[in-house]
C-alpha cells in the first residue's frame, strides 16, 4: 500500500515538476535554484492537499452545527494566513532539510563508530511484517511526546509566551490549527521529527501521520458543536474536548485537555476535563489585545516581545 501511494505521488510531483515549474525556471534563469524547488514543491503539493482534504471534512460540519457565529472575520483570515505560510511555506523545508542533515550527520558519526541506532522494528522484529500495527504504533509514541510538549507550552511561561498567540484567538474555527509562532512552530518541527527519528518511523508512514495528524487536528479547532459520546469522548480528541482546552478557564498554568490524538494522556496524568465547561468562550484573557485581533505580524512580533518579557521576569525572580 505504501508504494502505491509513494509512486503516485512520485510521478504527480515529478509531472508538474517537469511540465510547469522547470520550464518557468529556465525561462527565468533560475535553473541554479532547481533542487531547492523540486523540494518545495513537494512539501507546497502536500499542503495543498492536506488544505483541501481539511476545508472537504471541516467546513460542512462548521455550516451544518457551528457553536457560534462568526462576528470577526478578520480574526478568520488572520489564521488562513497561517494555515498558507505553514502548510505551503517555507518553514517546514527548512526544518526537514536541517533535520535530514542532522540525521545523515547523526548516522555517519554513529556509523563511524561502529554503532547502529534501534528502531522500533529492530526492537521488534514482528513489526515489519504487520505494517499497520507499526502505524498504530508510531501514532500512539509521537501522540505521548505531543502531549508532553504541549505540556511544556504550559508548564514553562517562556514558552507559554509564545503558545498564548494560539490560545488568544476568541474566534476559533478550524484554520485556528496552525495560528502558532514562528519559533513555536520551528521547535515543534524539531520535537516531533527527533521523536520520529528516534523510533526510526519510514518516510512515507512518516508522512501519513502527519498528514492524519493535521486532519484530526484542524477537527478538533473546528467552530462545530460535535462530541464523540461519553466513550468516543475518552478514546479520540474531539471537537468539544479541544475547545474546552481553548476556553478562557484553560489558559497558561491551568490548562486541561492537552492531548492532541488520544485524550488517553490526560486522562492517565490527571489533565483531563470532560465537563467543567460546555463549548466555553475562547481565548486568553491575560493575552495583548494585538494576539487577538492584530495581523499576522503584529502577532509574531508581540509574541517575542512576550517571550523577551517572560524571560526577563525569570531572571529577575
Ligand atoms: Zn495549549
Ligand atoms: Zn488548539
Amino acid at each position: 500500500m505504501f508504494d502505491v501511494l509513494t509512486r503516485i505521488w512520485v510521478d504527480t510531483s515529478g509531472a508538474l515538476y517537469e511540465g510547469a515549474v522547470q520550464p518557468a525556471l529556465y525561462a527565468l534563469g533560475l535553473m541554479i535554484w532547481a533542487d531547492r524547488v523540486q523540494e518545495w514543491l513537494d512539501f507546497a503539493l502536500l499542503g495543498i492537499v492536506q488544505i483541501v482534504l481539511v476545508y472537504a471534512v471541516c467546513r460542512p460540519l462548521e455550516a451544518w452545527r457551528p457553536v457560534e457565529d462568526v462576528t470577526d472575520g478578520k480574526a478568520v483570515w488572520t489564521d488562513v494566513i497561517y494555515t498558507l505560510l505553514a502548510r505551503l511555506g517555507l518553514l517546514p523545508l527548512i526544518a526537514f532539510v536541517l533535520l535530514s542533515g542532522a540525521e545523515r550527520s547523526l548516522n555517519g558519526f554513529l556509523a563511524d563508530a561502529g554503532l547502529v541506532p534501534p528502531t522500533l522494528e529492530s526492537l521488534i522484529p514482528g513489526l515489519r511484517e504487520a505494517p499497520l500495527l507499526a502505524l498504530l504504533l508510531y501514532v500512539v509514541i509521537l501522540d505521548f511526546g505531543e502531549y508532553w510538549r504541549h505540556r511544556f507550552q504550559h508548564m514553562f511561561p517562556w514558552w507559554y509566551a509564545l503558545h498564548s498567540v494560539h490560545h488568544a484567538q476568541r474566534q476559533m474555527t478550524f484554520w485556528t490549527d496552525d495560528r502558532n509562532h514562528l519559533l513555536d512552530d520551528a521547535i515543534a518541527a524539531v520535537w516531533f521529527g527527533a521523536v520520529a527519528l528516534l523510533i526510526g518511523v519510514p518516510p512515507v508512514q512518516f508522512v501519513l501521520i502527519v498528514m492524519l495528524r493535521q486532519l484530526a487536528e484542524s477537527l478538533s479547532h473546528a467552530n462545530a458543536r460535535l462530541n464523540f459520546g461519553w466513550a468516543g469522548e475518552r478514546v479520540l480528541v474531539s471537537p468539544r474536548f479541544h475547545r474546552l482546552h481553548h476556553g478562557e478557564l484553560s489558559a497558561g498554568a491551568h490548562g486541561r485537555n492537552y492531548a492532541v490524538l488520544l485524550p488517553v494522556w490526560d486522562w492517565l496524568f490527571r489533565t483531563a476535563d470532560f465537563d467543567r465547561q460546555n463549548y466555553p468562550r475562547t481565548g486568553d484573557k491575560k493575552a495583548p489585545e494585538s494576539l487577538a485581533t492584530g495581523g499576522w505580524l503584529t502577532q509574531q512580533i508581540v509574541g517575542l516581545k512576550e517571550l523577551g518579557r517572560a524571560l526577563r521576569r525569570r531572571d529577575a525572580g
